[in-house]
């Protein structure tokens, strides 16, 4: 895979490692501090988690993708054990790889529905879900080497940071891996312009790409088009809140199939990226401010008496404009999210005596 090698290399400098640890720390205590208002002061926890922290998190992947890998909890908690070296760092194969690339997207398709029915208005059943993910990211994390079965495996966010960070601003340093064991290839976060096809090694892999870039923005969509409501009672219930996300995610892959006649796969991936954010927050941010087609629905403040609607949607407009061109036109730089760390010599357990 010498064609993904970073030029640069990177070895973190102590003040530098203090600093981005203190910064992982930080973000660890907001995680702390949110799953806590979950449970305690489920109103506050929602706002913060499902209304502030998941609509921050596309605009995040789109510029900065390597921050967020840098920083976020789960995959320092996942990598706990690495860094304190007791992790068990076993190397995935190819195939494994696939198949967990494959469950994050299916496990994305099916939690994300369940917003609707439990997780939009339960600060307690959230706490729950993210302590069940928080629980996986650690197991895996023990036995798998670096980032490779949870940050670029088993994470249901992963397939969308492929897609939207395609484009990513800026190349951070690595503040997780100190060397770099090649545990997973193409590495997601050394990898320039990765995208959702770059690994196409496996039907898992192809698959995986083909359900991110094709059904992801008609799920999107979909999901939009359906009511928060409290507590699932029938199995028809539960086939309504998937009814919707999935005919949109059928509608965009048959368009997405058949424009792979007509258009340029990276072209095509780049559109599609956009189409998905743009759906996103074309429905997010007006429901955020009290203009959502349901009202009340992931309302983080009611500005629907103060601003007009149309005042909304000019800037959303801009939003997504500037975000969609960003993906598609702005020059492709040759950027991985974070710059590789230096090649491990060995992958030996015991490096110049350490453990790592
Ligand atoms: S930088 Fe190297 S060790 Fe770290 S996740 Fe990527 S491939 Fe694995």
């Amino acid at each position: 895979m010498e064609k993904y090698r970073v030029k640069s290399s990177n070895k973190l400098s102590r003040s530098s490692i203090l600093i981005w640890r203190a910064v992982q720390y930080t973000v660890w205590l907001i995680g702390v501090y949110i799953i806590y208002n979950l449970i305690f002061n489920p109103t506050l926890g929602i706002h913060l988690f499902w209304n502030i922290l998941i609509p921050i998190a596309p605009l995040l992947l789109v510029f900065l993708a390597g921050l967020w890998r840098n920083v976020c909890p789960m995959a320092s908690m996942s990598l706990l054990f690495r860094h304190l070296g007791m992790s068990k760092r076993k190397k995935l194969t190819i195939k494994q790889s696939g198949k967990l690339n494959l469950i994050a997207i299916i496990a994305l398709f099916i939690i994300v529905p369940m917003r609707h029915a439990i997780f939009d208005m339960n600060g307690p059943a959230t706490a729950i879900l993210l302590f069940s993910i928080a629980a996986i990211a650690i197991v895996v994390g023990f036995f798998y080497e670096w980032k490779s079965a949870w940050c670029s495996g088993l994470c249901p966010i992963h397939p969308v940071e492929k897609l939207y960070g395609q484009k990513s601003k800026l190349s951070l340093p690595n503040a997780h891996c100190n060397q770099c064991f090649k545990c997973v290839t193409p590495c997601p976060d050394s990898t320039p312009n990765i995208n959702p096809l770059s690994t196409s090694k496996t039907i898992y892999h192809k698959l995986t790409g083909f359900l991110t870039i094709g059904a992801f923005p008609g799920f999107v969509w979909g999901w939009f088009q359906f009511p928060d409501f409290q507590g699932i009672y029938s199995f028809g219930q539960l086939i309504m809140i998937y009814k919707q996300p999935m005919l949109g995610a059928i509608v965009t892959t048959l368009a997405y199939v058949i424009l792979k006649r007509y258009i340029n796969k990276n072209e095509l991936i780049k559109l599609f990226a956009a189409l998905a954010i743009s759906c996103y927050y074309w429905f997010r941010i007006p429901a955020l401010l009290g203009f959502g087609i349901f009202p009340g629905d992931g309302m983080l403040i009611d500005l629907s008496s103060t601003i007009p609607e149309f005042f909304i949607y000019i800037i959303v407009s801009a939003i997504i404009l500037f975000i969609s061109s960003w993906l598609i036109f702005s020059k492709k730089r040759k950027n991985s999210w974070t710059i590789r760390p230096i090649y491990a010599k060995s992958n030996n357990k015991l490096i110049n005596g350490k453990n790592y």
